[in-house]
């Protein structure tokens, strides 16, 4: 096994936000996904702690800054093309704003959606009334 020369994700590329996936360390569950910029990704990377652009908000989304919900990194990969983040990650809590431990919550079935997680908490709870 060689290694290729170290050089991280492209950010050159899609306007500079590349799609970052985060899985569960111990179990393989994919968790979620958002975007991150070279200045979150570099943050991640130095901090050990998954941190995404939010597009709706326009700024750094330091993940569970407001829910506590954070994901300790253990391990970042990039694609074969460098322009996709895959993060592998131990999860406090609910990955999904939604109080889901991970977004995909919801399987897709011929008669229509069918929510096939189970909550862990109450988005209220975490986030107050005015959510986000
Ligand atoms: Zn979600």
């Amino acid at each position: 096994m060689t290694d290729t020369p170290l050089s991280g994700p492209d950010f050159s590329r899609n306007d500079g936000l590349l799609p970052a996936i985060a899985q569960d360390a111990a179990t393989g569950e994919v968790l979620m996904m958002a975007w991150m910029n070279a200045e979150s990704f570099a943050e991640t990377v130095r901090t050990g702690r998954a941190v995404y652009w939010s597009r709706s908000r326009g700024k750094l989304w330091r993940k569970g800054e407001e829910s506590g919900h954070a994901q300790t990194v253990r391990a970042i990969y990039v694609d074969c093309d460098a322009d996709t983040i895959l993060l592998k990650v131990e999860q406090a809590g609910a990955a999904c704003h939604e109080g889901y431990r991970t977004c995909f919550f919801r399987e897709v079935r011929p008669e229509g959606l069918k929510v096939v997680g189970e909550r862990l908490v109450d988005p209220a709870q975490v986030y107050g009334k005015s959510g986000h």
